[in-house]
């Protein structure tokens, strides 16, 4: 075997992926696939492009509908990968939503909306995930999704829901890595700056270019530049690794 692959392969491993439909999940999806591992993908409307995807490319996945803010949801997706692959040693929780809104214009419903989705999600995908994990001594990697909008706070849009909900992720992961660090589980999480996927794709280019100056590299960067990041979260290149938040944003929250 070769070095890099004895240290970031990923042969053998069952990856869960939410919101791999699109975006930043896809890509990654077929990251985690390329590096070895089976991938079932999580979404609300499906994932077939994404599996097309990876089995195009010689690997294996499927896709399981499921809303993750709905426990019952994500645990007959759990119950179901058990069922189909017997195992499930990656997660990469990454499913979310943004709402670009001043806060006196925000609903409370819109907060609910974000902090349900990209916290309470999160949560409860882990949680569902940590649960299999200790009970069938799976020594798994759990990724939550984060963002630098956890650290800072984004301008010129206002998104105190999106950022509350990021901060809360950053720290729930340094919480269930050290609750279940005894167990050999690892929880880690991903903060990315501008990506451009439809999320961010879509914005008006006015706000696009209000961006540009704030970012050392001028440019957003791509799902592909996070997969890296992930493989070295998701594989054993990671081992002495848990309760972190990495950073790849192109320097923004240097500034
Ligand atoms: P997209 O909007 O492109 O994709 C989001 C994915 O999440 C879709 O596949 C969507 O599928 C799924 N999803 C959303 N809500 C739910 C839900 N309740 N249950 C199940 N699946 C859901 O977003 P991105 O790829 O841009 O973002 C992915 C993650 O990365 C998010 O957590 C985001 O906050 C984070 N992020 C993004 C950045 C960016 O600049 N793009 C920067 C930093 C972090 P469906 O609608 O079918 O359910």
């Amino acid at each position: 075997m070769r070095y890099l692959d004895e240290i970031f392969g990923l042969s053998g491993k069952l990856a869960l992926v939410t919101g791999g439909g699109r975006g930043i999940g896809q890509v990654v999806a077929l990251g985690l696939a390329r590096a070895g591992a089976e991938v079932a993908i999580v979404s609300r409307s499906g994932a077939e492009q994404t599996v097309k995807l990876i089995e195009q490319a010689g690997g294996t996945a499927y896709s399981l509908i499921a809303d993750v803010t709905q426990e019952a949801q994500v645990d007959a997706a759990m119950a179901e990968i058990i069922k189909r692959s017997g195992s499930l040693d990656i997660v990469f929780n990454n499913a979310g939503v943004c709402i670009h809104k001043d806060t006196l214009d925000a609903s409370i419903a819109e907060w609910r909306e974000v902090l349900d989705s990209n916290l309470t999600g999160e949560y409860i995908v882990a949680r569902a995930a940590g649960r299999i994990m200790i009970k069938k001594n799976i020594k798994g990697s759990i990724i939550n999704m984060a963002s630098m909008s956890g650290r800072i706070v984004n301008i010129p849009q206002w998104q105190a829901s999106y950022n509350a909900s990021k901060a809360g992720v950053i720290h729930m992961t340094r919480s269930l890595a050290i609750e279940w660090a005894p167990q050999g589980i690892r929880v880690n999480s991903l903060s990315p700056g501008y990506i451009a996927t439809p999320m961010s794709v879509d914005t008006p280019k006015a706000l696009k270019d209000a961006w540009t100056p704030l970012m050392p590299m001028r440019r957003m960067g791509t799902p592909e530049e996070l997969i890296p990041a992930v493989l070295y979260l998701a594989s054993s290149a990671s081992a002495y690794t848990s309760g972190s938040d990495i950073l790849v944003d192109g320097g923004y929250t240097c500034l």
